[in-house]
């Protein structure tokens, strides 16, 4: 796997595991939005239940007073449009009783033929709302309205207490109204009160703090207390307080169980309230969960392209200039180095290297071009420059002169003085000749105790010259411990059809005729035609060094 494949999987990897933890948190969102959203359908269900429960309670009261035939039936007419009103809301949540309705208007039937006892009907209509606090007790226990489930059981208990209360409420009036029948109103009470306290403790148990303090301070006054004392009182003495009437009892239960109601819509807000704060809350949540996640992923995504890219980009011009100068094998040229980084430093090393290369290759052409003894150019190098240049003169045509020179009775200073001294001879000399020429003229120790002399843009006549004032110089010249020597020069010019070859060849045979004619002098040799006496003898005739002259002498 290359490393572009490698970053581009991690990003990859990134990226998914990104997603993969946006998606995880969406269906945790999901789930505790549904179970709020739950709540919510539940908390107007509750309400509506709170609603038809409130009807019933009044509409058991009003039948029971027509029944007895004390109530105008326009009056529990209207009574039952509002309990089918509550009902219709009720209808919408999807959660009536299944046998509620059919009850319902068994009983209103039977109480228009007036075929019915009041307390038949106040027991069916008992019926009725036990079914309606039973729905409630279920939609606190579903699993999932967990968010509010002790704030609903509470409501339901407290919608309980109601109901018994109501009831407690019409069975002292049937009392009253029949006191013969006292036994049965007494049982009939001593159950009710029982199931009030039950509904009262579970309450307790299961209301928040802040709903039990609401509880105490609003179901109190002198209604309420009177109320619970008037009915503690009968359950326990088996007697109601002396000079009690209905109207006055009625009064003050009503009191009493308005109080109940007015704390049950306080509850019922409460859990609005709670409904609606966890919904904006996890609202904010989901908003801010999501946000914090797309800005990380794209964060991530962006650093991961653009330290993809940027990295990829450096390695390719890094690699594809070091490809290029290995290729081209142009160790003067150098890669870029872009920024400090990483990839920064690798061109900088492989730049280093690059300058070491150069450095060793410049010392290896330096030692293939250089004579080691004198330090001018070797013959190798000489006959490169002279090929080039041979090719240059046939494209133009200006001219060009070779001069090639050689000592006189060389092999004689070896054996007088030995060959470091014929070595010092020689360097002398290349220093002298190198130290006289032009910066256009090429200069090389052609072999042995011979040198050679490119004039570029030399006639054969100023090639002559130049070969003359070098001949005077150096038999001029003080050679140490030698004293003079003398050397011997052919010229040569450029022609036409020449080669490097044939022009060497030329200024060779001139370089010999000089030494068949004496040494110590130049000969050129001109092409015919060109008023030049051929390989003449030019210069003065030879005069050895005293030195050798001694030595030939002695020879
Ligand atoms: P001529 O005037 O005819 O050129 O006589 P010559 O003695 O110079 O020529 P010859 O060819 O007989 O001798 C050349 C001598 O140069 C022979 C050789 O030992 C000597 N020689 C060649 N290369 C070197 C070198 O690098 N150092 C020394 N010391 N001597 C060298
Ligand atoms: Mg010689
Ligand atoms: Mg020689």
């Amino acid at each position: 796997m290359t490393l572009r494949q490698k970053i581009l999987l991690l990003g990859l990897t990134a990226i998914v595991g990104m997603a993969f933890g946006l998606w995880r948190q969406h269906i945790y969102h999901a789930a505790e939005l549904d179970a709020v959203e739950t709540m919510a359908r539940n908390g107007e269900a509750v309400a509506a239940l709170s609603a038809v429960a409130h009807e019933l309670q009044r509409e058991r009261g009003f039948t029971t007073y027509a029944l007895a035939g004390a109530l105008p039936p326009a009056t529990l007419a209207e009574e039952i449009a509002r309990t089918d009103a509550a009902l219709a809301r009720l209808d919408r949540t999807g959660l009536t009783p299944p046998n509620l309705r059919a009850i319902l208007a068994a009983l209103r039937q039977a109480v228009t033929t007036g075929d019915l006892a009041p307390l038949v009907a106040r027991d069916d209509f008992s019926v009725m709302l036990r079914m309606i606090i039973d729905e409630m007790a279920r939609l606190a226990r579903e699993p999932a309205a967990t968010l509010a489930r002790e704030e609903v059981a509470a409501h339901a208990h407290l919608v309980a207490m109601k109901e018994f209360l109501g009831q407690a409420r019409a069975t002292v009036v049937y009392w009253i109204a029949n006191p013969r029948d006292e036994r049965r109103a007494l049982d009939s009470l001593m159950r009710i009160k029982t199931l009030f306290d039950e509904e009262q403790r579970k309450f307790a148990l299961q209301a928040a703090p802040r709903l039990k303090e609401a509880l105490h301070a609003r179901f109190s006054g002198p209604e309420v207390e009177a109320t619970l004392e008037t009915l503690l009182l009968a359950v326990a003495d088996g007697r109601l307080p002396e000079r009690l009437d209905a109207r006055a009892w009625l009064a003050m239960a009503t009191v009493a169980i308005d109080r109940l109601f007015e704390l049950e819509n306080h509850s019922l807000r409460q859990i609005e309230a709670k409904v609606a704060s966890r919904l904006d809350e996890l609202r904010g949540e989901i908003t801010l969960g999501l946000a914090a996640t797309l800005a990380a992923t794209l964060f991530v995504a962006a650093l991961t392209l653009s330290a993809t890219v940027s990295l990829l980009r450096a390695l390719q011009r890094t690699l594809s200039g070091m490809e290029r100068i290995a290729a081209s094998r142009d160790f003067g040229s150098r890669i870029p180095v872009a920024a400090p980084d990483e990839i920064g430093r690798i061109a900088r090393s492989f730049n280093e290297l690059l300058e070491i290369a150069e450095g060793l290759l410049r010392e290896k052409e330096h030692l293939a071009a250089t004579d080691p003894l004198t330090g001018v150019s070797n013959r190798l190098r000489f006959a490169q420059v002279l090929a080039e240049e041979a090719r240059r003169k046939r494209r133009n045509k200006t001219p060009m002169a070779l001069v090639i020179f050689d000592i006189d009775r060389f092999k004689r200073i070896n054996d007088s003085f030995g060959h470091n001294v014929g070595d010092a001879v020689l360097k002398h000399l290349a220093q002298l000749v190198a130290a006289q020429i032009r910066s256009t003229d090429f200069f090389g120790r052609w072999g042995g105790e011979e040198f050679i002399l490119l004039l570029r843009d030399e006639s054969c006549d100023a090639a002559f010259a130049t070969a003359e004032k070098l001949r005077k110089l150096i038999a001029d010249a003080d050679f140490p411990s030698v004293g003079a020597i003398t050397c011997s020069f052919g010229v040569t010019a450029w022609q036409e059809d020449d080669t490097a070859t044939s022009l060497i060849a030329r200024a060779d045979e001139a370089l010999y005729a000089a030494k068949q004619n004496g040494r110590n002098r130049t000969t050129c040799d001109r092409p015919p035609g060109t008023g030049c006496p051929g390989l003449a003898a030019c210069g003065r005739p030879p005069v050895l060094p005293l030195a050798l002259a001694e030595a030939a002498h002695r020879d």
